[in-house]
């Protein structure tokens, strides 16, 4: 069913139903792979509206399509690098690893001087 979003928990679409039992006024969407159920409404519509509503779940799309851009930016430059700046930035990503294992050594070490 295309007009709901595929299923959050399974991330299945094919096995989407819209269910409305006799003698209840409700609607709910049920998955038919993971067996999940919500999006309860008075109308078939408000149903689905519920179920394809999800701010969250939209906010991390967006955030991991703008991260993917971010990668594919940084993969291109990298790509493109002659050798001398090649050089440079493993020079300089040895300096980061190096730095975070002080980093790690000293929370270790105030770790136990103060018993946490
Ligand atoms: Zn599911």
């Amino acid at each position: 069913m295309s007009e709901l979003k595929r299923c959050p928990h399974c991330k299945q679409s094919d096995m989407l139903e819209i269910i409305h039992e006799d003698g209840y006024s409700l609607y709910y969407v049920l998955c038919g792979v993971c067996g999940i159920s919500w999006a309860t409404g008075y109308t078939k519509e408000q149903a689905i509206e519920i179920w394809n509503t999800r701010p969250i779940e939209d906010a991390l799309e967006a955030e991991c399509e703008r991260l993917r851009g971010l990668l594919a930016d940084a993969f291109d430059a990298v790509t493109t690098m002659d050798n001398r700046k090649l050089m440079m930035l493993r020079w300089n990503l040895r300096d980061m690893e190096a730095s975070d294992e002080a980093e790690a050594l000293a929370l270790r070490t105030a770790s136990r001087h103060t018993g946490e």
